[in-house]
């Protein structure tokens, strides 16, 4: 029997011994209440003696029915059926021998014994009792019995008497024996279906993967934890860490290595584990962290601990895999006194520790939670404006520094609210990007941009073309490039007119799937440019590989520029290598006509800025087009 089974008996065994217990203590009561009557029937009004040995009885009675406990119950069950059956033998004996009323009591006993669940005390009495009647039949024989009834006792009446009290017995023992077997099995049973319950229970709070308790199991602990701590006034940290890029391992090296890399992690991290810091294992990427009785300086030292184990090159069979995480953390009492506001804050102060970069931790602040509110209200406003049709597309127009016209024309996403306040893109591109909304609204960007182009064309600048910008997000599902291409054949707009600017944190996603589409649409004669080329990786061999016609230098160089030698020299650097491989290049952010001066002598060919235009609104934009001096039709 292992550990937990023999706890599993021996409470149960001690569930039956209280029981057992409290019927003693009613049988002590009943016979005691019995003896009472005895003593009033037989002594107070038919005035028989024996009152001391009555009285005798009923003080152990007492004593037993004050000492019984399970410690005693065998003793004290013991000493109470031999005192019944003394006391039966001892009135029959001084009363009328075989003929007294007392040896009834014999069965009574017997019942007892059953009921106690005691064979030995069956066994004993029975023989006892067998052996009292022959006594007492012998008694007789030799007249030592004084009784008036003695003359008709005879050894046949014992014979009898006997053989009774040994058939009752036996059915007495056999009843016993029975009982015994069916509470075995009963106790078994009940064994079992609590060692499933309680191994039902371990599942639901374990993890499968790495067996260490899961999300529930936190929520319990972490809870019970807090609950303590809050009345002791002790700091308790909760800390959400999250593997970053298990899901690029999952895909390039697949679940099975995944999965061991996970557990090595999770075996790893739970070394960690002390007396006041405990390791749960939440879902795939992801693990808690609880310390109690704790103060700032150590929940900083456990986060850098934590993370210094997870960054470790892992060795997984064959392959080296290196994993980086992040930590959010959420402080109790200061952050919430409840697991549900803490794991919530937690995760807040993650989202913050992922945006700083990789290996790093963050505490929550209210700051934090003020921003997550409000991201969450755009998303919904982001929602409300795309079935409204809330967003417009300004324009700005790109120049051709050495003629003076219009070379082409950036579409620029405003978001005009219903109370007409106009939202920058700079606002709420961010949050549609990590919403995913970006993809649709991509999309109306592209088509609303081709619907304009159109326009311009009907105007007469039929070789204008059109700049719409894509962020990283529009290209991971890998249908960017064919939804453009579709777009504008609905539109009917030739895709040499499109042209997409793309940044350089591009070229850390998925290379091959972006390049497939860079390709696919450039094959069919849209042109790419490089956004606020200088801020990124600036990587040239990016350039060639993703089949970039144009570098846009980004607006920070140019703003300073005029005043600080080394943004002038990295201007000067990206318009030489942009003629150097052969790529265009354009300036953006120009404000000034110095500025624009100084750029064409560095041999840049185009510029962008609020020099020549603000970003306006189409009506505006096609005025501003008729209005130009000298514009692109000409070209
Ligand atoms: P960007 O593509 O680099 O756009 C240039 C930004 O600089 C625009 O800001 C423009 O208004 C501003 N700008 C242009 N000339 C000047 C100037 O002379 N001085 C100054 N100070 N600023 C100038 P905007 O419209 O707020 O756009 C910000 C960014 O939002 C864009 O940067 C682009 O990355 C993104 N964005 C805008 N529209 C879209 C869109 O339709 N889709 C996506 N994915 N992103 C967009
Ligand atoms: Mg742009
Ligand atoms: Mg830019």
């Amino acid at each position: 029997m292992n550990r937990r089974e023999s706890v599993d008996y021996s409470s149960i065994l001690g569930q039956i011994a209280t029981d057992k217990v409290k019927r003693l203590k009613s049988f002590i009561l009943l016979i005691s209440l019995s003896l009472a009557l005895f003593f009033i029937l037989n002594i107070l009004i038919y005035q028989q003696g024996y009152a001391y040995t009555l009285v005798v009885a009923f003080g152990i009675f007492l004593f037993l029915h004050w000492f019984v406990c399970e410690d005693t119950l065998p003793v004290v069950s013991g000493i109470f059926i031999w005192t019944l059956t003394l006391l039966a033998f001892f009135f029959a004996w001084n009363i009328e021998g075989l003929y007294d009323t007392s040896l009834l009591a014999y069965p009574c006993i017997l019942v007892f014994c059953a009921m106690l669940n005691s064979r030995l005390l069956i066994i004993s009495t029975t023989t006892f009792m067998v052996l009292s009647i022959y006594c007492l039949a012998y008694a007789e024989y030799i007249g030592l019995l004084a009784s008036p009834l003695a003359e008709f006792a005879d050894w046949r009446k014992a014979h009898n008497m006997a053989l009774v009290l040994l058939v009752f017995a036996s059915v007495v023992y056999l009843l016993t024996k029975d009982i015994d077997r069916l509470l075995e099995r009963l106790v078994k049973m009940h064994v079992n279906s609590l060692r499933n319950k309680t191994r039902t229970q371990r599942k639901a709070l374990t993890n499968r993967l790495t067996l260490l308790p899961n999300e529930i199991a936190c929520a319990q602990y972490v809870q019970g934890r807090i609950y303590r701590h809050h009345q002791a006034e002790q700091l308790s940290a909760l800390m959400v860490l999250t593997l970053n890029n298990l899901n690029s391992i999952n895909a390039s090296l697949g679940f099975d290595i995944g999965d061991k890399l996970i557990n090595m992690i999770a075996q790893r991290l739970n070394t960690l584990s002390e007396d006041n810091a405990k390791i749960f294992h939440s879902s795939n990427n992801q693990f808690f962290i609880f310390i109690d009785e704790t103060d700032y300086h150590d929940i900083e030292a456990f986060a850098h601990q934590a993370l210094q184990t997870t960054f470790f090159s892992n060795y997984v069979e064959q392959y080296e895999v290196e994993v980086s995480a992040c930590i959010g953390i959420a402080i109790a009492p200061h952050d919430g006194n409840h697991y549900d506001a803490l794991l919530r804050r937690a995760h807040t102060a993650l989202t913050k520790a992922v945006q700083m970069g990789h290996n790093q931790y963050a505490f929550f602040d209210l700051e934090m939670e003020q921003q997550s509110k409000a991201r969450l209200a755009m998303l919904a406003g982001l929602k409300r404006a795309i079935e409204q049709q809330e967003f417009e597309l300004y324009y700005q127009p790109k120049i051709e520094l050495s003629s003076n016209s219009i070379a082409g024309v950036e579409a620029l996403i405003r978001w005009r609210l219903p109370d007409d306040t106009l939202i920058p893109s700079s606002i709420f591109i961010p949050v549609a990007e990590a919403s995913g909304l970006i993809n649709e609204i991509g999309i109306w960007v592209v088509k609303q941009a081709a619907k304009d182009c159109l326009t311009w064309h009907q105007l007469g600048f039929n070789q204008l073309g059109v700049s719409v910008n894509a962020s990283a997000e529009q290209f991971k599902k890998g249908n960017f490039g064919s939804l453009v291409l579709k777009t504008l054949k609905q539109q009917k707009l030739d895709p040499s007119y499109l042209d997409i600017e793309i940044t350089e944190s591009l070229f850390i996603e998925d290379e091959k799937n972006i390049q497939a589409q860079i390709h696919q649409m450039v094959s069919q004669g849209i042109s790419i440019s490089i956004d606020d080329f200088g801020t990124g990786y600036s990587n040239l061999n990016y350039l060639t590989k993703f089949n970039a016609s144009t570098l846009k230098i980004d607006q920070s160089f140019i703003k300073n520029m005029m005043h600080e030698r080394n943004q002038y020299h990295l201007v000067d650097a990206i318009l030489k290598m942009s003629h150097a491989i052969g790529i265009e290049n354009i300036a953006e952010g120009i404000e000034d006509k110095s500025t624009a001066n100084i750029l064409v002598q560095l041999g840049c060919r185009y510029g962008q800025g609020y020099f020549w235009s603000k970003p306006i609104p189409q009506q505006a934009f096609c005025q501003f087009l008729i209005n130009w001096p000298k514009h692109s039709k000409a070209s």
